[in-house]
């Protein structure tokens, strides 16, 4: 017999697979300082980011306790979505209390998935103290960082390389946190948005090219620093700016006091490299990130799709009788970018519709299989059903946000089908995905990602998809749908590009050594 843990852990389990594509966010973080409420606050934000990361959840609060005259560090973490993990108000009314918390979501991108240990925020007693950290995005130097700390003596809880800097803090020789922080900051390299509580402070950090988004605002005499401004808006709070790429940024009473956060400069590179997949995908249309609203830059780049790889016209243009080529979206990732495709395409193509085509379920659980029967189809099947009123006897454009191996959508083109559509035109808002990210997102192997089969053939890629035309937007009009500024702003582009802005020699290396053992 299961226990019930065991129960509600496999649901939760079913519920991720449905829940994301095969490319998943890793994770998103949420800090909050000076709050009467600060867990429940942070409960709302990890909630409002919980599209990046599905497999755990975990807060962190920092308490003091008058009758002990010290702080004290409460720990609730989790498997499953934030809801699950937090089903129980009494963990955050009772159990999670004090002025200040952090948050974290958890998709593993590093670290066995499974272990509890490798469940965020981590938190550790050192000498000075408590130390609690949520970590967004993926060190690249961690093979050398791990074994040199191991050759010290250092003994590891977790497989992640979030507890690396853990380690890094507390083994430095400086005297104040500040510059263990900056001390421990100056050997990691990667990408990495992190909250750092301490028993006085929160602390936000930001790599140098600022790969992932990272947002700071207030709320009466509060500080919240959040993966995205959704964790913002959901408590109310107003966005004041981003975190600097490279900078650190402490919060304290002091600053409750003047109003003036404590900023240091502690890494400067020449140009940022925003992961420009947050736009296309990761990030929720509502949010704002890389100081612009990524609604806008998803439909810029809908509308350079269209520009690209326009839908096909009627048969007989000037034929009433037939029926208007539609644009449907995947939803809920593409519905954005369609808009603009669709806004685009319709000032030289009038015949055009824009309609719904396919409807998400948004309670998806677990699925039975029966032995013989295809998992992939049943999930497929499980989260949409056609509309088939509206796709029959029409040219269907579909347009989607990316392909990653391919066989969902090949099953979804093949479920359209049923419907008894006249064509079948997909068109995809990124470029063919040719490498895997080293820099928090979770993708596929190299030879598992579609446009790396086929010969590469676009031409080979649609007749396995099975539909009438494909059409990829370019990475030239990707680049052209951000926003960029001369002095300062530039991307991340190594899963289209294949050229990696940070230096991934050290995982290369892990890799090798692992092939070769
Ligand atoms: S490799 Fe792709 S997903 Fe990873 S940071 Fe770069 S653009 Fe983003």
């Amino acid at each position: 017999m299961k226990s019930d843990k065991e129960r509600l852990l496999r649901r939760q389990n079913h519920f991720v697979d449905f829940y994301t594509k095969s490319i998943h966010s890793n994770c998103g973080v949420v800090g909050i300082y000076n709050h009467p409420e600060a867990a429940i606050l942070t409960y709302y934000g990890l909630h409002a980011l919980q599209h990046r990361g599905q497999e755990a959840a975990g807060i962190v609060s920092c308490e003091y306790l008058e009758d002990k005259k010290k702080h004290h560090f409460n720990v609730h973490k989790g498997s499953g979505l934030v809801l699950d993990v937090f089903s129980d108000e009494l963990i955050l009314t009772e159990d999670l209390k004090g002025n200040s918390a952090i948050g974290h979501n958890r998709y593993s991108t590093t670290g066995a998935s499974g272990k509890r240990n490798n469940i965020q925020p981590f938190k550790v007693n050192y000498k000075d103290g408590n130390l609690a950290l949520s970590h967004n995005g993926n060190l690249t130097n961690t093979n050398y960082l791990r074994n040199k700390l191991q050759e010290e003596g250092t003994i590891f809880q977790t497989t992640t390389d979030s507890e690396i800097i853990l380690h890094l803090i507390a083994k430095s020789k400086e005297k104040s946190i500040e510059d263990k922080l900056l001390d421990a900051f100056s050997q990691v390299e990667g990408a990495y948005s992190v909250c750092i509580l301490t028993d006085d402070k929160l602390i936000a950090v930001r790599d140098q090219y600022g790969v992932r988004p990272f947002v700071m605002g207030t709320l009466e005499d509060s500080y919240i620093f959040a993966s995205e401004t959704t964790a913002l808006d959901i408590i109310s709070a107003d966005y004041i700016r981003d975190v600097e790429p490279g900078e650190m940024i402490i919060i304290d009473k002091d600053v409750i006091k003047t109003k003036q956060p404590k900023s240091i400069i502690f890494k400067k590179a020449e140009k940022y490299k925003h992961c420009i997949f947050e736009y296309i995908y990761f990030s929720r249309p509502d949010s704002q990130i890389f100081e612009e609203k990524v609604d806008k830059v998803r439909r810029n780049i809908g509308k350079n799709l269209s520009i690209e790889h326009p839908p096909p016209k009627k048969d007989n243009p000037e034929n009433d009788e037939e029926k208007k080529v539609i644009v449907i979206n995947v939803p809920d990732s593409s519905n954005t970018a369609t808009l603009g495709y669709f806004n685009q395409a319709i000032k030289d193509n009038k015949n055009l519709k824009h309609e719904i085509g396919l409807i998400r379920s948004h309670y998806v659980g677990r699925t039975f299989i029966q032995p013989g029967q295809d998992n992939r189809k049943l999930k497929v099947k499980v989260k949409f059903n056609i509309v088939k009123g509206v796709l029959n006897n029409r040219k269907v454009v579909i347009v989607d946000d990316s392909i990653v191996r391919g066989n969902t959508l090949k099953l979804l083109v093949e479920l359209i089908k049923k419907a008894n559509p006249k064509e079948i035109h997909l068109r995809i808002t990124s470029p063919p995905i040719v490498s895997p990210c080293y820099y928090g997102m979770d993708f596929p192997s190299k030879e598992e990602l579609i446009a790396n089969q086929h010969n590469g053939s676009i031409e080979e890629i649609r007749k396995y998809l099975g539909v009438d035309s494909l059409g990829y937007l370019s990475l030239d009009k990707l680049l052209d749908a951000v926003p960029y500024t001369e002095e300062k702003t530039d991307y991340c582009t190594a899963c289209f590009s294949g050229k990696y802005p940070i230096s991934i020699d050290d995982v290369k290396n892990k890799e090798k050594e692992n092939f070769e053992d």
